[in-house]
């Protein structure tokens, strides 16, 4: 990217009369701090951007980044990484560390993240900025859909989940540096390489980044194509329990006696282990998968049952674990063993007085554009980085400030909405200019 100066002043002959008239008005919004710079001038410079935003999409979604991909995860990770030097960032790849909390679908090489540090800020308030390059997409698939911009829409895999997302944080920057906006004490970016596998690398660092700065804003998408504009409080607790039966091989018809059936003894700790679920606290436990045997005419020596748990307490981990713990105990063949695996893939993001505040203060900077916010505080099954960023902070932590689209983890047709671009940019160099001017 060219120095961004030179960026601004290509626009300067559309932006300059508004902006002009806008800055004549600035002493009527002078009393909210989000009067940085007028509302006008940053919806000029919003319009202006999106084509650029449109250019790193295309860019980003012709990089196939699936989480399990290193080599793609490594070549986007160097385009974001320029991208945000270019800004003016102080840049740093961060490899996976020893921190790294394995689980069953972890790969054996995990993709880096991208830190990136803007200082020299004259304000208060410091802000992290997180989105993920990873994406559920094994590598060839782009081939059956490019990027393609129809109407008002560009479609491209992963360009919903989270493609958007880093690229409406670089182009948020490249407006506010375009402006001149110093207001700020600083701003953090995060974009990490392993958000669809739970964040395996990325979640400790989430959590002591999230620590140190006064607000965080998350970046997944922000609602559906027909609008409105989502924001996200609140998200679920993510957790998988994997039951293993080992039981012992033998012929199904000649020597039934002498096997142990691993899928009789499976079956007695699923039916004795489904009633887990408390909707009235949020919490649910479905075994969903399960697999055993090798052949028909072979007592399965082997059986394993996984249930997708899902809570709104952090606590509720536990519980959940003990439980399966104290009723594996109890089996129905004795000559089994029976194993459990529990895994905490994410943890709950919860409604806080202070991300309520944060909210607000949203809906009323997006209403000033005519942007109808929506604040979701109930958390809709769905987990995010966010949840990672809030546990160790009373900080806001707020989710959705992407663009809207579609067609998240679906093997077609995922798209962002074109007419949601600007106004999201509006809203998010709006919010860091007021969060920067507070801590
Ligand atoms: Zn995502």
């Amino acid at each position: 990217m060219k120095p961004l100066t030179s960026r601004f002043a290509r626009l300067l002959p559309g932006v300059l009369p508004s902006l002009l008239l806008a800055l004549s008005a600035i002493s009527a919004h002078a009393q909210t701090p989000a009067a940085a710079v007028p509302l006008p001038a940053l919806q000029a410079l919003a319009a202006q951007e999106q084509p650029a935003l449109l250019k790193t999409l295309q860019q980003l979604v012709e990089i196939e980044s699936g989480s399990s991909d290193r080599q793609g995860l490594d070549r986007i990770a160097a385009v974001v990484s320029q991208r945000l030097k270019d800004l003016g960032g102080e840049v740093t790849l961060l490899e996976p560390g020893a921190d790294l909390y394995r689980m069953f679908d972890t790969p054996e090489k995990v993709g880096p993240m991208v830190l990136a540090r803007f200082k020299g800020c004259q304000g208060r308030g410091k802000v992290l900025l997180i989105a993920h390059m990873d994406t559920v997409y094994p590598r060839g698939m782009l081939a059956q859909q490019p990027f393609r911009i129809e109407g008002q829409r560009a479609y491209g895999l992963g360009i919903a989940d989270d493609k958007q997302g880093v690229a409406t944080i670089l182009h948020v920057l490249a407006m506010l540096k375009a402006t001149g906006w110093k207001d700020c004490g600083e701003i953090t970016v995060l974009i990490n390489g392993d958000e669809e596998i739970s964040s395996p690398a990325s979640r400790h660092r989430i959590t002591q980044l999230g620590g140190e700065h006064d607000a965080v804003l998350s970046f997944e998408g922000g609602g559906g194509p027909e609008g409105p504009d989502i924001l996200r409080l609140a998200t679920s607790g993510i957790g998988a329990a994997t039951l293993s039966v080992k039981g012992r091989a033998s012929h199904a018809g000649a020597a039934p006696e002498r096997g142990v059936n691993a899928l009789y003894e499976l079956s007695h700790q699923v039916l004795q282990a489904r009633d887990l679920s408390d909707p009235k606290v949020g919490r649910q436990v479905h075994w969903t998968v399960s697999r055993s045997g090798v052949v028909r005419n072979m007592i399965p020596p082997t059986a394993e049952a996984s249930a997708d748990v899902r809570v709104e307490r952090v606590e509720d981990f536990d519980l959940i674990e003990a439980e399966l713990r104290k009723r594996i105990q109890n089996r129905l063949l004795p000559e089994s063993e029976v194993s459990l695996s529990f895994e905490r893939r994410r943890p709950p993001l919860h409604a806080t007085p202070a991300s309520r505040a944060l909210g607000a203060t949203l809906t009323t900077l997006a209403a000033e554009q005519g942007l109808a916010l929506v604040v979701r505080d109930v958390p809709t099954g769905g987990g995010t980085d966010a949840a990672f960023a809030a546990a160790a902070t009373r900080a806001p932590v707020v989710e959705g400030l992407g663009v809207r689209g579609f067609g998240a983890h679906s093997n077609q047709a995922e798209f962002v909405q074109l007419d949601s671009i600007a106004p999201k940019l509006v809203l998010v160099a709006r919010a860091l200019m007021a969060l920067g001017a507070k801590p």
